[in-house]
């Protein structure tokens, strides 16, 4: 019989602990709403307690995403568990997922407790989130570094109080398959309640293993695996799940075991999390790379051609990679445009897709075809856009081979307009410069980088960014058919990134190490 693995995403929350990869409300409702497509089983949307922003992203997925349970952390202290609670409720599927290192170095170096007063107050809080929600889940941080007696004790005292999912972390990414293996079935088989609950493991990728060790957990019994999209994450990131998914579809002769996402949005969200967050994924990425399909050598090109299964053990439609269609032109009215993005699974409000129409008309002018892949950054940037503090209202450049390069730029900032003109050592570092003037911003341009979206001259440049100020890094989007355009909203993007960053750290964000 095949077991069903739950799927549990923390790109929002682990995934959105990777240098540089923050992201403000609304992309991170946009990147909800996919994983619901996708059909992961739990996402989990934030740590509700460590800023404003912060809840209002786990209260604004609670409420707009449908399907999956949503999830908010939760450190192992009241005030945490609350306001997890007040970020959730009202919601129809949550889950508040709290958690307490069990190992001697953390307890002792970390919390400054006892075996004894953590046991307490895990069991306390536990209770405490049950009197919230049925749907609790408790994590021993640090667990592959723990007593492995302790560990079982922790975890028999948390399922007597109600915690239905306990998550085995490899917090430091420290283990190694057949060992986590082996603590798994150690706690099914030594902690006497553990068939009450459900067995979930959460890994690190700091041995390059996170996927390993989730697979050899699976092997042993665990019911979910927790993971995020291009396995990003704290340090070398998480459990990719992708791969995790993949993995069990593909080898389910052995495992017995498969999940219950739709695979054929992998490649859409793989896409989306990277444009979003600025993590760019490695070309020889398993499942998701731009390689990982690509049969170059002679000798394989001919047994495929023969038969696929020669060298595939998977099929490329499977995750989603089809060839680009054309799917709408100059002449698609809103009405059209509205049902394509239906038909791509946008549910947008109506404010959300006049706004994302304009856009598109703009683009249409400019390009004879407009393909899925526009469409999909029309959406993602202009939703991501409408809580954007500073917004570009027409900016000109003059360059060439005999001239100055200077541009004029007009912005909105805080709904108030400023123009100003300056040079630069060519168009886009003329804009640049024109604009750092007007937002006075202190930040530093780490990087710039331009490539092409689909092909044709006509394309849509896509330009990202990296930008850094008083120790924060942020990425930053852009894309027109006009490089300066798609260039000047990237770093526009950045910018106000960075406001967002700063407004969250005034409003007293807690910085606090999570599992
Ligand atoms: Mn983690």
């Amino acid at each position: 019989m095949t077991r069903m693995i739950r799927i549990f995403d923390t790109t929002l929350r682990d995934g959105e602990q990777s240098p540089g990869a923050s992201m403000n409300v609304e992309e991170k409702v946009m990147v909800a709403k996919q994983l619901a497509r996708l059909g992961v089983d739990i996402i989990e949307a934030g740590f509700a307690y460590s800023s404003p922003g912060d809840f209002e992203a786990v209260r604004r997925i609670a409420q707009e995403v449908e399907g999956p349970t949503i999830c908010s952390l939760a450190r192992a202290r009241p005030e945490d568990i609350d306001r997890a609670w007040e970020a959730l409720k009202g919601a129809p599927k949550v889950r508040i997922h709290t958690f307490l290192s069990t190992s001697d170095i953390h307890l002792k170096h970390q919390f400054r407790m006892t075996r004894d007063e953590a046991k307490k107050r895990a069991v306390e809080m536990v209770q405490r989130a049950r009197g919230y929600v049925e749907d609790v889940e408790f994590s021993p941080m640090d667990a592959s570094r723990s007593d492995p007696a302790y560990l079982c004790e922790v975890i028999e005292a948390v399922i007597a109080a109600g915690a239905g999912t306990i998550n085995i972390p490899d917090t430091v990414g420290y283990a190694i398959p057949q060992e986590f293996g082996k603590l798994i079935r150690g706690i099914r088989e030594t902690v006497p309640n553990s068939a009450g609950a459900v067995i979930s493991v959460h890994c690190h990728n700091d041995l390059g293993l996170a996927v390993a060790n989730s697979l050899a957990a699976v092997m042993e019994g665990a019911g979910q695996v927790e993971c995020t999209i291009n396995g990003i994450g704290e340090r070398a990131g998480n459990t990719s799940l992708e791969e995790i998914v993949m993995g069990l579809r593909t080898r389910r002769d052995l495992y017995q075991a498969d999940t219950k996402i739709h695979t054929e949005e992998i490649s859409k969200t793989s896409r989306l999390v990277s444009k979003i967050t600025g993590m760019v994924v490695q070309p020889n990425k398993a499942i998701v790379g731009a390689n990982a399909f690509a049969h170059t050598s002679g000798i394989h090109q001919d047994g495929l051609l023969k038969d696929k299964t020669t060298y595939e053990i998977m099929r490329p439609e499977s995750i989603g990679l089809v060839e680009s269609k054309m799917v709408m032109g100059k002449l698609s009215g809103r009405h059209a445009f509205r049902q394509r993005l239906e038909e791509l699974g946008y549910k947008l409000t109506d404010d959300e897709v006049n706004h994302a129409f304009e856009r598109f008309k703009k683009l249409a002018d400019q390009k004879k075809e407009i393909y899925e892949e526009d469409l999909e950054v029309i959406v993602s940037e202009e939703l991501a856009r409408m809580a954007d503090r500073i917004t570009l209202k027409s900016f000109q450049v003059k360059s060439g081979t005999d001239q100055v390069p200077t541009a004029t730029v007009e912005l909105e900032i805080d709904g108030k307009s400023i123009a100003r003109t300056g040079t630069g050592d060519g168009p886009v570092d003329a804009v640049y410069r024109t604009i750092a003037a007007i937002t006075e911003t202190k930040s530093k341009l780490l990087m710039y980088v331009v490539k092409a979206i689909t092909g044709g001259t006509d394309a849509q440049g896509e330009v990202s960014v990296r930008v850094q100020e008083d120790g924060r890094t942020v990425s930053g989007h852009g894309a027109d058919t006009d490089i300066i355009t798609a260039s000047a909203r990237a770093y526009l993007s950045a910018l106000n990134k960075l406001a967002y960053l700063a407004a969250k750290q005034a409003q007293g964000e807690q910085k606090v190490n999570l599992i």
